[in-house]
């Protein structure tokens, strides 16, 4: 996806990048692929296919859950990685009020250098398991989203996400054709920590690869001895 695609592709979703908002894509993309030289942040450094897979892909959220693009929505990212999916959130829409949380102190810096470079505000760099993070009342509880991209099965990362996130607001699930497989595999798990699943949407990026967005409500309060301690949830998932 050329830099011209990625432009008209999100404007045919609503969703207009002014000139400074492209020059932001471009330097991210420039560090992202710099800093991966000597730095392991990504699989994928050739730039049609960043944009599409990584920036596209991101954004693709926020044209089902619509709400992202309002004014002081706050977003929880677990196991961001190089900034993905808060990252070109944060960057198309401005006021959504960003955490982004990574386990790898060497990502960590990376995104740090980045939000300085382009100057963003709004945004919380964590570097820490969402295990021990989903504990501290700081954090429990406090955000209207919480998701995470290619972190984890669902029955997993329920338990990375839904800790965080207010009743009332919603854990966004981002997953590729095992997503219905894994949303079932996962239904003990959403039960279990307050939430339950309200809509999916299936989709297509422009290359064909199938998509789904799944909208989890946060129903009820996470129980307290959610998240278990770290490492347990992917070594026993709540089933
Ligand atoms: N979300 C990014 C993306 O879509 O490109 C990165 C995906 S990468 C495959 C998974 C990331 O999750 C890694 O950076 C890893 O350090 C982080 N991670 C895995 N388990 C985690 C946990 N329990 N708490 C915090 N970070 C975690």
């Amino acid at each position: 996806m050329t830099n011209e695609d990625f432009i008209a592709a999100l404007s045919s979703a609503g969703i207009t990048l002014t000139a400074e908002q492209v020059h932001q894509f471009e330097i991210y993309y420039e560090m992202l692929v710099t800093t991966n030289e000597h730095v392991n942040l990504t699989a994928i450094t050739e730039k049609k296919e960043v944009y599409l897979k990584h920036f596209y892909d991101s954004l693709t959220v926020a044209m089902y859950e619509k709400n992202l693009q309002n004014l002081d929505s706050t977003l929880i990212d677990i196991g961001t990685g190089a900034g993905f999916p808060s990252l070109p959130l944060k960057i198309a829409f401005p006021s959504l009020q960003i955490t982004m949380v990574d386990a790898l102190k060497k990502r960590v810096n990376f995104l740090q250098e980045v939000v300085d470079t382009l100057r963003l505000t709004g945004v919380e760099i964590v570097h820490g398991r969402a295990e021990d993070i989903g504990q501290n009342p700081k954090y429990r509880e406090n955000f209207d989203y919480a998701t995470a991209r290619a972190v984890a099965r669902t029955s997993i990362l329920a338990e990375y996400t839904l800790p965080f996130v207010k009743i009332g607001g919603r854990f966004l699930v981002m997953k590729g054709s095992a997503a219905r497989q894994e949303l079932s595999d996962g239904q003990k798990a959403l039960a279990t920590l307050g939430g339950e699943l309200t809509e999916e949407f299936e989709f297509s990026l422009p290359n064909g690869d199938k998509r789904y967005i799944q909208l989890v409500n946060k129903k009820a309060k996470t129980p307290k001895k959610y998240p278990r301690q770290a490492g347990t949830p992917s070594k026993k998932p709540i089933s």
